[in-house]
């Protein structure tokens, strides 16, 4: 279809002239209305003969019984782990005896009530031994069809993006039967008015009131006494913690079927059952659906035997590929009650497996696949802006058409705030309490994100007044004899916080929904409308005069075409990050044992199942991964090194950042390579201006935490929790007044939000008169240059205006007559790529007869220098481009030994690579041909289990990997000897570890065409 076979409506932009509140209101009751989409293509992931759509228990027992029948089969779950209908509901408590009778059931409920890491591990391991490929946090958003209207498979949408996956059948085990929805089968209307769930709480005391009823399972939740991180031994002990779970029954108002609706039963439910002794709380509301699809077959009675139902009952009227695995299929109500007990579900999914591959082997789609345009009248024009690379592109297996369409807007708002987490839950409250209609839209079923469900609950350093110190009074105080209560404000209860920001978003009149995955911006021109969400009702817009992306990582705004900063072919570092386990009541939980991409689904899938090894014997496995460091957007201004070192002050400060260099890892700014950043005791003051928190190029978008605009090294003093919650509800506040006064953000009057943030101490009153410090005067930069052969004092400032400190620095060097001082200034030239003092450095290197102490990567802990002082002579005279520093070098390198510290590899593999001389390419050979040097890649899940260690922090894979890459990846750009070079290059371009993988592509993408010219040996 063209982009003329639609009709648009009203004109797009002239809704922005209401204002905000009638804008939003206007929108609300009237009939959905639609979005524009253009035609694009989608990377197909998986070409499989079944693909499962939800990660259940049956959905598990399907896709092993399909594979078991000779399919290939993919499995997409929803949630950040396997088993949701049990795990997800907290429906852990079976009385079905006839789940011994099933493999899987046996396997889960042999041992009594099951732990959700036990189910959780169980699911894993059925899969991978199955060889069955699985990822996590994937919705399904359309159906791709044949030439004939037959499905022919999925398009799942993640943190990754959207892919499509090729099937011959559909397994639809989502609670909503969305891909039978999405592919066209009929359902009634979801019926207004009281509708029923189920929600589970543990620890809580029993309420009662007029739509609930309660039931107290009789069996506790048990966990291992002390959450150490290690298991004492496989059973319970009398020291061992318990709780008792909760089961509500509750009768809730539905509005309609809409997401809007299901996301607000689900805050319903959490008002009801809170109370301050709760430890733990169902992720998701369990319900029997009270509108089922019409089926091939209808099943009207109440007893009902799994293993003779008719299969036609299970699948839709019209589409016999399509399987629907859940409450929905066409089952009478009690049918269904009965057969959403584990057992009997498991059972039903073991026959769906066997015949959805029967049918795949009798289907051949027919012609081109595509998604079908859903043809519907548009009313406002701009477009879905997305990423559609696939999960890795060497991965991709072709495309798929998506027609040109129309997407629904699902809710519109003044402000929409997308990620409910550390900065994010409060710039929903600062919008919200400053009169923006206010949605906040997030992936996990809690707010808070790193503080609460990435399990770091407590405050390392940062800038305590303002609104945090309010959150953190208020939060202590919320149950002042409970027991649980805090001594200190630094720390908080998981549960207290994360009600907390529920509490006050909705009491501000704010709305909340969990659940919804962001994956794109509706955008126009640059002007960003408002978010693209997927939810398991379905894909839409909500559509928002500002777009606060709180994701932590700018998925939104780098969606919308920003441009952004991360590992790449010329930069692996990374800080270390991990993922913890999770008891309930736990609230700290810091590990530090990987590297993890969040924005990429497999190292997302290998981190949460080799964690689950890691931690076996936990209660549980936490739900978001904790990375330090993401994917960081380019604003208006990007905050160097240097100016947080020198404490650089803005006229349009926003924020105020305190800690020291908290680096997680080595840096690579060629100040603190020189100079390395303080211990941990020594904090610096750093302010964050606005301009840092604004797209370049992009209209009604701002970003908050960790994916503003800064230098990485930058980011260990900008990222601690205090400071972020205070930017994030001072951006709150600038969305606000952005959508009250009719204004982009970018144009607020900044010094208005300020006065206001001095009042309420956010900001300390000087930011009202500063002004930007930076460039330093040059009689300064004249003065350090002088001084700066006194331990590098004023390095900082010679740094800092790079062109004018350089010529300082240029001309000391000449003039100096002192050979000591004349080496303090080849070395700082020769880092900053200056050849001038090559051969002092060269003489310098040669005075070392054997390395010095260098620096080992460990997990934890890692403050002050990452390279040694003979490395920072070897990189600095490598990066004079010198051929004549190689001899000296390459001395050095014939001195390692597999025990060497790490920084002294990635001295030498700098030096070499930056002079890219093929002299240089044997002796990196040579170290790699050490014993233990190779072979360190995880290119499959059972490697990756296989090479991971138990203990909380070990880094020693990671280590070894990370030095095999940065020594390959040298060796390749210095021309490459026997091929090892490429090799392990390709290696980790195949690795499951997303940061491998981005440095070992882009060094390839890159560096190809230098590599012909290099070749000689
Ligand atoms: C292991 C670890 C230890 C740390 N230790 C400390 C410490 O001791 N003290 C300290 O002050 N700081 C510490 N930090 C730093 C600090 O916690 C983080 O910098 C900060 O919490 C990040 O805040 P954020 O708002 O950017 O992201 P987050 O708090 O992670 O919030 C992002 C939210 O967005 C959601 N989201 C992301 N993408 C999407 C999407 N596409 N759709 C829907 N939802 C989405 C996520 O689920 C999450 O809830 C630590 C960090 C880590 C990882």
């Amino acid at each position: 279809m063209r982009r003329r076979d639609f009709v648009k409506t009203t004109a797009a932009g002239s809704a922005f002239l209401l204002t905000p509140g009638v804008w939003a209101q206007t929108l609300k009751n009237a009939d959905p209305e639609f979005c524009y989409q253009s035609q694009r293509k989608i990377p197909v992931a998986y070409d499989v003969d079944v693909v499962v759509i939800g990660g259940s228990l049956a959905a598990v027992a399907a896709a092993v019984e399909a594979s078991a029948a000779g399919a290939r089969v993919f499995l997409a779950a929803q949630e950040p782990y396997l088993g949701e209908d049990v795990c997800g509901t907290f429906r852990l408590w079976t009385n079905d005896q006839t789940v011994q009778n099933t493999g899987l059931g046996k396997k889960i409920f042999a041992n009594g009530l099951p732990t959700p890491m036990h189910i959780k591990k169980t699911l894993d391991n059925e899969l991978i031994d199955n060889n069955i490929d699985f990822l996590y946090s994937c919705y399904i958003t359309d159906i791709i069809k044949d030439e004939n209207g037959v499905p022919a498979g999925v398009v799942i949408a993640n943190r990754s993006g959207r892919q499509a996956i090729k099937a011959k059948t559909v397994i639809d085990a989502t609670p909503r039967a969305l891909a039978a929805r999405l592919a066209g089968a009929k359902f009634p209307a979801y019926p207004s008015g009281k509708q029923t769930f189920k929600f589970t709480v543990v620890g809580n005391d029993l309420k009662k009131g007029p739509d609930m009823s309660a039931k107290k399972h009789q069996e506790p939740i048990q966990v291992k006494y002390a959450s150490s991180g290690q298991s004492h031994g496989d059973a319970f002990s009398e020291t061992d913690i318990k709780y008792s779970a909760i089961e509500y029954t509750l009768q809730i108002d539905m509005k309609d079927g809409s997401y809007q609706s299901f996301a607000n039963a689900e805050q319903i439910a959490r008002d009801l059952t809170w109370d301050a002794n709760q430890v733990e709380s169902s992720d998701l509301l369990f319900q029997n659906p009270p509108d089922k699809v019409e089926g091939q077959k209808k099943y009207d009675k109440a007893n009902v035997d799994p293993d003779n139902i008719s299969m036609d009952i299970f699948r839709p009227r019209g589409i016999d590929n399509i399987f629907i695995l859940s409450g929905s299929a066409a089952l009478s109500k009690e049918a269904a009650e009965y057969l959403l007990q584990p057992g009997k579900l498991i059972r039903i999914g073991e026959r769906t497996g066997a015949m959805a591959a029967a049918v795949a082997g009798e289907t051949m789609p027919a012609g081109e696949l595509k998604v079908c345009s859903a043809g519907k009248k548009y009313t406002f024009t701009g477009d879905v802006f997305e990423t559609l690379e696939g999960l890795r592109p060497s991965l991709n297996h072709g495309e798929i058409i998506a027609e040109e369409t129309t997407l629904p807007v699902i809710a519109n708002a003044d402000v929409v705030v997308m990620g409910g987490g550390t900065a994010g839950a409060p710039a929903a409250t600062g919008a919200a309490k400053n009169g923006a209609k206010t949605v906040v839209l997030e992936y996990l079923h809690g707010l808070g994100g790193t503080t609460t469900l990435g399990m770091i609950g407590k405050y390392f350093h940062g800038y305590r007044k303002g609104y945090t110190e309010i959150i953190d009074e208020e939060i202590n105080n919320m149950a002042p004899g409970n027991p649980r209560k805090k001594r200190r404000l630094s720390e908080w209860v998981f549960d207290w916080k994360t009600e907390y920001f529920r509490k006050e978003i909705r009491d501000a009149g704010g709305e909340i929904w969990f659940g919804v995955l962001g994956i794109g911006a509706y955008s126009e021109n640059g002007r960003v409308k408002g978010v693209v969400v997927a939810t398991p009702e379905g894909k839409g817009v909500i559509l928002a005069h500002t777009v606060i992306d709180s994701t932590g990582s700018a998925d939104i705004a780098i969606a919308a075409g920003a441009g952004y900063s991360y590992t790449d072919g010329l930069s692996v570092a990374i800080q270390g990050a991990g993922l913890p386990f999770k008891n309930p009541d736990d609230f700290y939980n810091n590990t530090d044992w990987t590297f993890i991409n969040d924005s990429d689904m497999l190292d997302v899938w290998r981190a949460f199942i080799v964690a689950k090894d890691k931690f076996d014997g936990q209660y549980d496995i936490g739900k978001m991964p904790q990375t330090r460091e993401r994917r960081r957007m380019t604003g208006d201004f990007t905050i160097s090194v240097l100016d947080v070192y020198n404490g650089r002050t803005y006229p349009d400060t926003i924020s105020a950042h305190l800690s020291s260099f908290d680096t997680h890892g080595f840096t690579e700014d060629p100040f603190f390579s020189l100079k390395p950043p303080e211990h941990s005791g020594i904090d610096v003051l750093a302010f964050v201006p606005f301009r840092s928190l604004l797209p370049k190029g992009l209209e009604g978008i701002v970003v908050t935490g960790l994916g503003a605009s800064a230098h990485r090294d930058a980011m260990p003093v900008i990222r601690m929790q205090p400071c972020l919650q205070n930017q994030g509800y001072a951006v709150g506040m600038a969305a606000a007044m952005a959508s009250m006064n009719k204004q982009m953000i970018r144009n607020i009057n900044i010094k208005t939000l300020q006065k206001r943030l001095v009042e309420m101490e956010n900001l300390p009153e000087h930011v009202l008169t500063d002004q930007d410090n930076y460039p330093p005067p040059y009689q300064k930069i004249q003065e350090a240059a002088e001084l700066v052969v006194n331990n590098l004092e004023g390095l900082e400032i010679i740094l800092w205006d790079i062109e004018k400190g350089v010529a300082a620095i240029t001309d000391k060097f000449y003039f100096t007559g002192n050979e000591e001082d004349k080496l303090v200034y080849a070395r700082i030239l020769g880092m900053v790529g200056k050849p001038d003092g090559w051969s002092e450095l060269i003489r310098a290197i040669d005075t070392f007869e054997e390395w010095d102490e260098g620096w080992h990567y460990t997990g934890m802990g890692q403050f002050g220098k990452s390279i040694s002082y003979l490395d920072s002579l070897i990189i600095a005279a490598g990066r004079t481009k010198k051929v004549e520093a190689l001899p000296s070098i390459i001395r050095m390198a014939e001195k390692l030994t597999p025990e060497s510290h790490f920084s002294h590899f990635r001295a030498i593999s700098i030096a070499l690579e930056t002079i890219g001389d093929p002299k240089g390419a044997e002796p990196l050979f040579k170290i790699l041909e050490m014993p233990g040097m190779r072979g360190h890649t995880m290119q499959d899940i059972k490697t990756a289990k296989k090479l991971t260690p138990p203990d909380k922090n070990d880094v020693s894979t990671r280590n070894s990997s990370l030095r095999e890459l940065v020594l390959g990846r040298a060796l390749y750009k210095c021309g490459d000897f026997n091929g090892v070079g490429i090799q392990i290059l390709n290696d980790y371009s195949k690795d499951l570890r997303g940061h491998y993988f981005r440095h070992a592509h882009g060094v390839l993408q890159m560096f190809s065409g230098q590599k012909e010219l290099q070749i000689e040996l």
